[in-house]
């Protein structure tokens, strides 16, 4: 409980305010924080947002507890991380003066704290081989020099270095604060339930650095799972939900064609039955989304030719009824006239007879003209109505084989690659020849993306599909793989050339820089070869060249290495 007596120091009314988060088992919310702080130090709750917003009109949202718990995730880790020219006792004291001085706000100590992360990470971490060299001067670094309100401390969760009471007491509460944040989350994944409760106990109980270092080693897999199992999942279910009701809207149109809605059909299960992420649904939501476009117009002019074809035919047969109709007629009339002339007696009676000929004749002449006129044009414009028909046929057909592609790299997609692998198998089995593959997989992606954002991403993997797709002979393939993952496949190509290709072709990698933003960066990958036995099933040689490639990267990635 709150003790009656109220403090004056804000380092001691921030200790006091984690205590009494702990000893009620409050969440350590920004509200919950504000108002305990505020029962503490006897003032008025103030509103955050219009004390520190830069612009009162606009108030800062308030931050969830996951945004707290990601702060203290990447606080334990920077802090054993190394940086250059950063002691672990600098570290300390300047998270001791941000805490200590900011205790009052939780929205500015949240930003503080994140700036002090900044300054850590300015001072240089680790560079990957996919990655240029960060550098970022914050404000937090300022807060990190002011000594007059620092208070050094040691405390179970830090390794032992200065002393303060204040610093240690409310390090003991954060602890217990990380505790009881893990511990909410059962509620949240009844399934990790086990793991959060040892979890749990480790936190209390951790006093020594080694342990600390194992915990926050732990601590980051827990939050990866948590993140994969929360947020992924709900986009994931998001998306495909969007995917199937575009489908399902677009069934009417697509029954009318029965290979389309094969087509359609088959790349949803595709995406089913592949491990999923969001990135390749939402690839597979926008590629149909462009045919079902495309589609619907093709099919709208297709129809308007198909019509005006049938027309045309119609107007064709009508002719041709009225020419026979008048032949007919003619036949008969001249049948009639021959009779007629056969019986005349006189010639006045004969020169009726052949001036009704000549009448009849004419008019049959005329009508016979007209009817080959109509016809021409008639046969004419049905024969723009078919080729308008055959070119529009070719158009739904390329629109239909973009189905193969992947949007972003113009690779083949896991439909295009499970076509051609049935292909492919059957003509090596035919032939007895080898086929090999190969799976590359760009090594520190993630960073990647994170540092210089998911578009510099994007074009990097376009660069790399580039390269490789120039780099190989016309009769080989590429594929998409997964997110940042690409199979080869190469015909008549046994396992040590097929070794020396995908060298080569880091080679040209490391060669033709990716430039982002003026800035030259090399992208490496490593990868895993294996060689298709006579009539091996494809997955089991794609299983062999991922097994390969793990080796790869866990002998220090950017390396190519032959599976068994
Ligand atoms: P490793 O060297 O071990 O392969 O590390 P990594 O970071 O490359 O591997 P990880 O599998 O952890 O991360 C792959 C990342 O690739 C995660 C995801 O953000 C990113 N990614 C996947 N697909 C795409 C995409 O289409 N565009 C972008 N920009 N990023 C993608
Ligand atoms: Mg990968
Ligand atoms: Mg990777």
């Amino acid at each position: 409980m709150v003790s009656p007596e109220k403090p004056s120091n804000p380092a001691e009314i921030a200790s006091k305010t984690l205590k009494s988060l702990v000893a009620q088992k409050l969440a350590p919310t920004p509200e919950n924080y504000a108002r305990v702080y505020a029962e503490v130090s006897g003032k008025p709750l103030q509103d955050p947002a219009t004390k520190h917003a830069p612009d009162a009109a606009s108030p800062v949202p308030a931050r969830p507890a996951l945004a707290w718990a990601g702060l203290i995730r990447d606080l334990l880790r920077q802090l054993e991380a190394n940086h250059k020219g950063i002691t672990l006792s600098r570290k300390k004291d300047g998270l001791d003066t941000v805490l200590v001085k900011f205790a009052a706000n939780p929205e500015v100590l949240y930003e503080k704290l994140h700036g002090l992360l900044r300054s850590w990470a300015g001072a240089g971490t680790p560079t990957p081989a996919a990655a240029p060299a960060a550098s970022h001067a914050t404000e937090a670094v300022t807060g990190a020099k002011e000594p007059e309100l620092g208070v050094s401390f040691s405390s179970p969760l830090l390794p032992a270095g200065g002393g303060g009471v204040v610093g240690q007491e409310m390090m003991k509460d954060l602890q217990e604060l990380l505790a009881q944040t893990l511990e909410s989350n059962k509620a949240l994944e009844p399934g990790m339930a086990e793991e959060i409760t040892t979890l749990v106990q480790q936190v209390r109980t951790v006093k020594e650095h080694e342990q600390v270092t194992d915990l926050a080693k732990k601590l980051r897999h827990f939050w990866v799972k948590l993140e994969l199992r929360g947020g992924d999942k709900a986009k994931i279910q998001e998306g495909l939900v969007r995917l199937l009701r575009l489908l399902v809207e677009n069934v009417g149109e697509l029954v009318a064609d029965d290979k389309w809605l094969h087509g359609q059909i088959a790349m949803l299960q595709d995406i089913i039955a592949q491990p999923m992420d969001k990135r390749s649904i939402a690839d597979a939501e926008r590629s149909l989304r462009d045919a079902l476009i495309k589609q619907s117009t093709l099919k709208k002019s297709l129809a308007d030719a198909k019509s005006t074809l049938k027309s045309l035919m119609t107007t064709f047969i009508d002719r041709m009824g009225e020419l026979t109709e008048s032949t007919g007629e003619y036949h008969a009339k001249i049948e009639n006239y021959t009779q007629k002339i056969g019986q005349a007696d006189n010639l006045t009676e004969l020169g009726h007879i052949l001036e009704d000929i000549m009448q009849d004749t004419r008019v049959i002449q005329a009508s016979a003209l007209r009817s080959r006129e109509e016809l021409i044009t008639a046969r004419r414009q049905a024969d723009e109505a078919e080729d308008r028909i055959r070119q529009l046929e070719q158009e739904l057909e390329q629109v239909s084989e973009l189905v193969r592609e992947d949007q972003l790299t113009g690779t083949l997609n896991r439909r295009g690659l499970d076509e051609m692998l049935e292909r492919e198998s059957m003509r090596a089995d035919r032939s007895h020849a080898p086929v090999s593959m190969a799976l590359i997989d760009i090594d520190n992606f993630k960073l990647f993306n994170d540092l210089l954002g998911h578009q510099a991403g994007d074009q990097a993997l376009m660069h790399v599909s580039e390269v490789v797709k120039n780099a190989l002979r016309p009769t080989d393939y590429v594929a998409r793989y997964g997110g940042e993952e690409f199979l080869l496949i190469l015909p008549g190509t046994a396992l040590n050339e097929a070794h020396e290709i995908v060298g080569r072709l880091q080679r040209l990698l490391a060669k033709n820089l990716f430039v982002y933003n003026h800035e030259e960066l090399v992208i490496t990958f490593s990868g895993g070869v294996a060689v298709r036995a006579e009539g091996e099933p494809t997955e089991d040689v794609i299983a062999r060249a991922d097994r390969a490639m793990y080796h790869a990267k866990a002998s220090g990635k950017n390396r190519v290495v032959k599976a068994e």
